[in-house]
């Protein structure tokens, strides 16, 4: 009889022990959110998907030089010669940027490498990049492109904006 007693309560309190841990947890606060529709914003120094000015880039190509990806191409801008208009003359301005996402390790050094103030290519927080097809992986930056950049379609060959990057917050980090 005491032993049929003994597991009863045995067993009671193994349900009771159990229930405290639950109710524990039900009182703190949650440390999940709802993804996608509440989503969480990295930390300041995260490495998210990769933005360019070409209204501040100075087309200096340390960026391409510090890259071990090579995954950076760039083109300065020029204008006409004043003493030669039929020579071109290059000036601190880019007229094309590329950067291969396909490549790049985000390893920042593009990033800690360019002199402008503030940074011309720098990490976003934008850690949901979707790529639909190997053309949207390479970006591509000309005066008065978006910071996400636009990539070319081959098939239907032209610049597109790209469908698959969201933006986790409405101001990019830009050191
Ligand atoms: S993050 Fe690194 S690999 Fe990617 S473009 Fe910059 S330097 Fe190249
Ligand atoms: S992004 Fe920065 S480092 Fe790269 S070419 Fe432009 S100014 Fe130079």
């Amino acid at each position: 009889m005491i032993e049929y007693f003994s597991k009863v309560f045995r067993g009671a309190w193994a349900t009771v022990a159990g229930m405290m841990v639950t109710l524990k947890y039900m009182v703190k606060p949650s440390v999940t959110v709802h993804y996608p529709t509440e989503k969480l914003v990295p930390f300041e120094r995260f490495r998210g998907a990769l933005l360019f000015d070409p209204g501040t880039c100075i087309s200096c190509n340390l960026c391409v030089k510090a890259c071990p990806s090579t995954c950076i191409t760039l083109e300065n801008a020029t204008i006409p010669d004043p003493k030669n208009p039929a020579i071109k003359k290059k000036v601190a301005k880019v007229d094309w940027y590329t950067i291969d996402f396909g490549k790049c390790n985000f390893c920042r050094l593009c990033e800690e490498s360019c002199p402008t103030k503030p940074k011309s290519v720098w990490h976003s927080l934008d850690y949901e990049v979707v790529f639909f097809s190997r053309d949207e992986m390479v970006r591509c930056w000309k005066a008065g492109t978006k910071f996400v950049g636009q990539y070319w379609d081959r098939k239907e060959k032209a610049f597109k904006d790209p469908e698959g990057q969201i933006q986790i917050q409405d101001v990019q980090a830009r050191r």
